[in-house]
């Protein structure tokens, strides 16, 4: 792979223009005593996966539309308006989590905390079928932790930070976003309605749960008494439910069945 993807990367920008991989080395220790102690958290950008919001509404004990509206923003992540969330920062640009003492969500901390200052980058090369990950290196001029004598994998920076299941459990939904960005003229533009549905099956965990227990739901896709029981209790189970779902909605791909009669009643409800 070349550095071809770094070549519009302004001059002054932080991110070091190297694709890494998982055995490359770097050189990198963050800990309290260290002297820029929480200043990455003081000027913080942090966009939220499905698994971090999944995670920090169950820490706060909120439902997914609170912890949403009280600690999160939404932006635009491309061109065509596709809908992402951010950590809601202070006045000030600070995270609303630090503390004098560190990370006050720190077991649950999103995935963009525990990489950094490791970025993920995944691509897919024309003509594969699946995606690559690859790293990258950001340097911002007030983190110390370069400079700190400590060389580790990204491999092992990865489990060290307990990244792996956040991957695994994020993977399908980035593919998601990864297959909109790069869409070529045969899958065309999602309409605003299907923007709609990717922000309640992305980050409205909850939402979507009431969802599929509508009439609405179940007039159209074919599933199981079992499988909506163990959706209704089991939040991952949901998560990777809503990722097929959400590939079917924007994609055409037939993750779940759908009942021969769906549009039929549908038209008939619609008029009644
Ligand atoms: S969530 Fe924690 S680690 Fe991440 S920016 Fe906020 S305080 Fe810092
Ligand atoms: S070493 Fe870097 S990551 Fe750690 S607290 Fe300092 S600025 Fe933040």
């Amino acid at each position: 792979m070349t550095d071809e993807i770094f070549k519009d990367l302004p001059h002054e920008s932080p991110i070091q223009p190297l694709q890494l991989s998982a055995e490359d080395t770097i050189q990198f220790r963050c800990h309290p005593d260290i002297a820029c102690f929480n200043q990455c958290c003081q000027c913080s950008d942090i966009q939220l996966t499905p698994y971090d919001i999944l995670r920090l509404k169950n820490r706060f004990g909120l439902t997914s539309n609170q912890f949403l509206s009280t600690y999160t923003v939404p932006f635009e992540m491309d061109s065509d308006g596709m809908p992402g969330v951010k950590i809601l920062t202070k006045d000030d640009g600070a995270c609303p989590f630090v503390e004098k003492k560190g990370c006050s969500v720190y077991e649950d901390r999103p995935s963009t905390c525990r990489y950094y200052p490791i970025g993920l980058l995944s691509m897919r090369e024309q003509d594969s079928p699946t995606d690559e990950d690859y790293f990258f290196i950001v340097k911002e001029e007030h983190c110390l932790g370069h400079q700190e004598p400590r060389e580790l994998t990204i491999g092992q920076y990865r489990q060290e930070q307990n990244i792996i299941d956040y991957d695994e459990i994020n993977r399908e939904w980035r593919q998601i976003v990864l297959k909109k960005r790069s869409a070529g003229p045969g899958i065309g533009k999602p309409s605003i309605r299907s923007y709609q549905f990717f922000f309640l099956l992305s980050y409205n965990l909850d939402g979507f749960r009431d969802f599929i227990q509508t009439t609405g739901f179940s007039e159209v896709y074919d599933v199981d008494a079992a499988t909506l029981e163990q959706l209704k209790t089991d939040e991952l189970a949901l998560l990777q439910f809503s990722f097929k779902l959400l590939k079917q909605v924007l994609f055409g791909e037939m993750n779940i069945p759908v009942k021969a009669d769906a549009t039929e009643k549908r038209q008939q409800r619609r008029q009644s």
